[in-house]
């Protein structure tokens, strides 16, 4: 496929799990979670600077072909919601490990912190870093 991009110019919409070929693959990723964009950025932005929770677990759950290197693992609580009758507020609050009582009730706007780099999260809204 990478192989076809380059000779023939093409342009991928590519839908995945696998994050390691996601990021073989892509230039720009959008995390989706039931169904909403909560990041967007350039490839080598997301996996070195994840700014969503969910993003974060996901990338830590990436297993890393290497036995002594050792990961700490985020394990996300609870089971995914219902897309068709999501959380109200942040649809992520019901297992996000940073929720505040405005996750509950008010969802996030997917906003730009940096040209390309957008995040759906109060806590980059708040101006709050986390890990
Ligand atoms: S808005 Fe709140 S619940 Fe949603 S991802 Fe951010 S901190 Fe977590």
């Amino acid at each position: 496929m990478v192989d076809l991009q380059h000779e023939q110019r093409l342009s991928y919409l590519f839908i995945a799990h696998d994050l390691a070929v996601v990021e073989h693959i892509s230039h720009r990723i959008a995390v989706m979670y039931l169904g909403r964009i909560v990041e967007f950025a350039d490839t080598e932005t997301l996996f070195s600077r994840p700014l969503h929770p969910y993003t974060q677990a996901l990338l830590a759950a990436v297993p890393i072909p290497d036995p002594k290197i050792k990961r700490q693992r985020r394990i996300l609580q609870g089971d995914v919601p219902s897309p068709v009758n999501p959380p109200a507020g942040c649809a992520f609050h019901t297992r996000c490990p940073h929720v505040m009582a405005r996750c509950k009730q008010e969802a996030p706007q997917l906003i730009e912190l940096a040209p390309g780099n957008l995040v759906a999260c109060h806590l980059h809204q708040a101006g709050v870093k986390i890990a």
